[in-house]
C-alpha cells in the first residue's frame, strides 16, 4: 500500500443483505449446488451464510493468495492450499467476498475444473467492474472508476492495523492518524480502536 486507499467499511447488515440477494438470485436461476467451495479467507463467512440460506451442507475450502497486507497485491495469484475435499462429479458453487483483479476466482475455477467438478458456478458479494473475471452472481457492483478497499467485518482489525500504521508513520499522535484515516480513506474509527492497533507505540 503505497498510498492510503479510499475505503468503505461494510457492516454486518450489508453482509446479511448481500448474502440474501445472492441466495435469491442463485435459487431463481436454479443453480443451487451440491458443494460450496469457499475461498480463504474472504469467502468463508459468505460461504457459510449461503450454505445456510441455500440448504447446502457441504463446504470445501481452497486457498488462493494474491493480495498481501491491506490493498497491496503481491503479484501473481497462486493456489497455496488445495481443495480440502473432493469435488469430482459435484455441482459446485465457488464463493468469495469480492472480485477485484478477478485472478483468485479465475484460478479457483481452473483448480475446481481440474478437480473434476460436473458444473461450476461462481458468486461474490461484491464485484468491481474492472475485474478480468465476472462472477455468475454478485450482489452489488462497484464501478471501475469508484475503486475502494472494502473493510469487511471479518477483516476489520487486520485492515485497521495496516492502515493505521501507514497513517501514523513516525507520529506518536493517534488523533493525527485518526484524522488522516478520515480524510484520505473516508474511514471514521473510534480512537480506542486506533490505540489498540497501534498498541505498544508511544501514544500522545
Ligand atoms: P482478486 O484476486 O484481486 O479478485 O482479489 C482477491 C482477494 O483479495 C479478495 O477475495 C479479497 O479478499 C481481497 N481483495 C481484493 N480487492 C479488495 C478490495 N478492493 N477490498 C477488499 N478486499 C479485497
Amino acid at each position: 500500500m503505497d498510498e492510503l486507499p479510499r475505503c468503505r467499511r461494510a457492516t454486518w447488515d450489508d453482509i446479511d443483505r448481500w448474502a440474501e440477494t445472492l441466495a435469491e438470485r442463485i435459487r431463481a436461476a436454479d443453480r443451487v449446488p451440491d458443494t460450496i467451495v469457499g475461498l480463504t479467507r474472504g469467502g468463508w463467512v459468505p460461504s457459510r451464510l449461503l450454505s445456510d440460506r441455500l440448504g447446502v451442507r457441504r463446504i470445501v475450502s481452497l486457498r488462493a493468495q494474491h493480495w498481501g497486507v491491506t490493498a497491496t497485491p503481491t503479484g501473481a495469484a497462486q493456489v497455496t492450499e488445495g481443495l480440502s475435499g473432493p469435488v469430482a462429479g459435484q455441482r459446485v458453487l465457488i464463493v468469495d467476498d469480492i472480485t477485484d483483479t478477478g485472478e483468485s476466482l479465475r484460478l479457483a475455477v481452473e483448480h475446481v475444473t481440474d478437480g473434476g467438478a460436473a458444473r461450476i458456478t461462481t458468486a461474490t458479494l461484491l464485484h468491481i467492474a474492472h475485474s478480468k473475471f465476472v462472477p455468475d452472481f454478485f450482489a452489488e457492483e462497484i464501478p471501475r472508476d469508484a475503486w475502494v478497499w472494502v473493510v469487511f467485518p471479518w477483516n476489520y482489525w487486520e485492515d485497521l492495523r495496516a492502515l493505521a500504521e501507514k497513517a501514523a508513520g513516525d507520529s506518536p499522535d493517534p488523533e493525527a492518524a485518526r484524522r488522516k484515516l478520515r480524510e484520505r480513506c473516508g474511514l471514521d474509527v473510534p480512537r480506542a480502536d486506533l490505540e489498540r492497533v497501534l498498541g505498544s507505540r508511544p501514544l500522545g
